[in-house]
């Protein structure tokens, strides 16, 4: 099929898994199950376990377009989904395990999911949902014992495959996956991705200057392969042919350094939380855990504190700040440091490093306020929009006009400026801006401020009600283990940075700030706590 003077490939997912099969059948996917045994197979497997499942659904009535749900922790079988159900003509569906059981089940229905591929080690989640939803289908994976209650056994149904089963044509525009929003600041919104906009987004994810995948890294995605499709990054290490470590339900510190440690990891990737408590690890037991020369890993969902990445220099690994959305696959911008400041001072480095960044090819992000554009100088804010082949034009079954713009950009919501070298600094989301006294204070900067002090492990900053002010500004903070400051020091650190009427009227010690289902700081969460603050 040809149009104009070149082939016409449609962009399909089945090109990625036939290469991950031929060109890296050897490299090995690694699992660490529940009983925390490390399970080794390898991408031909993957891929031919895939190709059964895909035959297995489209036997057992899957038509295309249908929806295949998974409540799965990272392991080679979740994998076999991403592959399996795409080559079906059907759509993975994640659903995210960290929700509240009434919400899982109302994304579940929202999205007229069909059939459930369900960890046997999560079915006392699904119990507590189980009667709200309705599947045909309910596949047990990892079962130890014969699934009961007209259940399925993963390995059995993939092993009745018929080998003899067609699989259909891929068009480049079917879904081929989806999620929906963490539903942060709102209700969950259901995003569909295609094959095109899957691969094209794999494609631009491995790129030097963003992920920066190669054949030659070991990946240890720990963000979860039900948030954003674990940004991508198992389909982006297909394409390449990177070898994958997938850590089951073991995220605490300890067992994520042991198998970097064991495995070779050169490359991981996930939500600030997570390096954070290996920060103190390593800070406590550096020479517990012998790691590769110059890890690399991937921090984003939240903002990357500068401290963060100051501290993970000196331990010699190195933190790539990303920034992204659901509904943008999720790659937006990415901040390695430019050219132009390669040799600059550390200070200098650092300070771009733990901006959001600069987008790659093929996106184009504006910074926009009601003057337009914003300049390029560091200070004056606007609202993030975004326009890429992955990121959506609309939501599944819900029609929300008003997050795009007459000139085809979907609005983030969130708040940032632009710098001279073209980097964006998220300074707040929309939602959690706090007025005081008619001028705003972007509570964001105030958190990543605070995050740079020595005292301080973590700080979450909100608006709270005020008679005089409308709102005004309370920290919520975490100290440091063994450490701690006076509210008069906390406050004399901000005084350096902002004006007076930003800084917070409160500092609040607490032991944990409490968490979205992503790992986000759960601010809704703090504002109920803090409603009826008395003001002295
Ligand atoms: P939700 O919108 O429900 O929280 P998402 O996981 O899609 O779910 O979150 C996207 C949002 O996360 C972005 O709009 C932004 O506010 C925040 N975010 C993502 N990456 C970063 C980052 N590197 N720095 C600051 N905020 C980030």
């Amino acid at each position: 099929m040809t149009s104009g003077t070149m082939m016409s490939l449609p962009l399909t997912l089945d090109l990625l898994i036939d290469r991950a099969h031929d060109r890296a059948g050897d490299v090995e996917v690694v699992s660490r199950r529940p009983d925390r045994s490390v399970e080794r197979t390898t991408y031909r497997n993957v891929v031919t376990r895939a190709r059964a499942l895909a035959r297995a659904l489209v036997g057992a009535g899957i038509r295309p377009g249908a929806r295949v749900a998974t409540l799965m922790w990272n392991h080679a079988e979740h994998l076999e989904a991403y592959f399996g159900i795409p080559l079906a003509g059907a759509v993975v569906h994640t659903l995210n395990l960290r929700l509240h059981p009434d919400e899982i089940a109302f994304i579940a229905d929202d999205a007229k999911d069909e059939v459930l591929l369900v960890d046997e080690v999560l079915l006392p989640l699904y119990e507590k949902f189980a009667a709200k939803v309705d599947f045909a289908k309910v596949i047990v994976v990892g079962a130890t014992t014969t699934p009961t209650d007209g259940r399925i056994d993963y390995r059995a149904f993939v092993d009745a495959a018929d080998p003899s089963t067609p699989l259909p044509r891929l068009a480049e525009d079917d879904a081929c996956g989806c999620c929906y929003t963490s539903g942060t600041t709102g209700r969950p919104k259901g995003v569909v991705y295609t094959h095109r906009s899957t691969m094209l987004h794999s494609l631009v994810t491995a790129m030097p200057d963003c992920f920066g995948l190669s054949r030659t890294d070991t990946l240890l995605p720990v963000v979860p392969m039900f948030h954003v499709n674990a940004w991508g990054l198992p389909y982006t290490a297909a394409m390449v042919g990177t070898k994958l470590v997938l850590p089951g339900p073991y995220l605490d510190a300890p067992s994520l350094l042991d198998l970097m440690r064991d495995e070779g990891v050169t490359l991981a990737a996930g939500v600030p939380t997570i390096w954070l408590s290996i920060r103190d690890a390593l800070e406590a037991e550096r020479a517990r855990w012998p790691l590769k020369p110059n890890v690399r890993m991937i921090v984003g969902g939240s903002a990357a504190p500068e401290q963060l990445i100051r501290d993970f220099d000196r331990l010699g690994l190195e933190l790539i700040h990303a920034w992204g959305m659901t509904e943008t696959s999720p790659l937006g911008l990415v901040s390695r440091v430019p050219p132009a400041l390669v040799d600059a001072p550390e200070a200098e480095r650092l300070a771009v490093r733990a901006k959001q960044g600069v987008p790659p090819p093929l996106v184009d992000v504006r910074v926009r306020n009601d003057a337009g554009d914003v300049p390029h100088d560091g200070r004056t804010s606007g609202e993030i929009l975004i326009r890429a082949p992955w990121v959506t034009a609309r939501y599944a079954g819900i029609d929300v006009p008003e997050r795009w713009t007459a000139d085809g950009y979907f609005r983030t919501g969130d708040v940032a400026n632009i710098d001279v070298h073209g980097y964006v600094q998220l300074t707040d989301r929309t939602a959690d801006l706090i007025k005081s006294g008619g001028e705003w204070i972007a509570s964001a900067e105030l958190e990543n401020a605070l995050m740079c002090h020595p005292a301080i492990r973590e700080a979450a900053v909100i608006g709270v009600p005020h008679p005089k002010w409308s709102e005004r500004p309370i920290a919520v903070v975490v100290f440091r283990s063994g450490q701690q400051a006076t509210d008069d020091e906390l406050r004399g650190f901000l005084a350096a940075k902002f004006p007076k009427y930003w800084l917070p009227d409160a500092f609040v010690v607490t032991d944990e700030i409490p968490r979205t289902s992503a790992g986000k700081f759960k601010k809704t969460a703090l504002r109920e706590q803090f409603k009826d603050h008395r003001w002295g």
